[in-house]
């Protein structure tokens, strides 16, 4: 990425967020060289990403489960749906952003926690205690449902 002040091609990151319609982003990025500061838009790459399981099985990664699955442990939590959509919308970008094309569910679990804990801490509590014994999206999606039945 080329500074636009001095053309130097390094520069590092300062910011990253997706943008609000969530398909591109943003990132603020500080030139090695000059150390002015300018910002970039980036589009979410499609390549698929593959979740390995537990049991060593592949799925593609599921957005939509992703969302559930913070839905379900935010639920009767007062946390906006916008801020769901958020914290899935940088997890996906994490995982689009790491060089792996294959990611493990518990990797996807810790970014699922991590985004909780900052999110409530309820939801956050309720996710771990199950996901640590399990270490598995759909097992703790089970747990969930009937924790909620109880
Ligand atoms: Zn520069």
């Amino acid at each position: 990425m080329k500074c636009p002040f001095c053309g130097y091609e390094e520069s590092k990151v300062v910011d990253s967020r997706p943008t609000d319609e969530n398909t591109r982003i943003r990132r603020r990025r500080e030139c090695i060289s000059c150390a002015k500061r300018f910002t970039t838009y980036e589009i979410i790459e499609e390549t698929p990403i593959i979740v390995v399981k537990k049991d060593n099985s592949r799925q593609i990664f599921d957005r939509n489960k992703l969302r559930n699955g913070l839905l379900k442990a935010c639920e009767k939590r007062p946390v906006p749906l916008e801020v769901i959509e958020r914290a899935v919308t940088e997890i996906e970008f994490k995982l689009q952003n790491s060089l792996e094309r294959e990611v493990s569910s518990m990797y996807i679990g810790e970014l699922v926690m991590d985004a909780l804990r900052e999110i409530d801490d309820v939801a956050y509590i309720r996710f771990a205690s199950v996901y640590k014994q399990f270490q598995d999206l759909d097992s703790f999606r089970d747990e969930l449902k009937k924790i909620a039945k109880k």
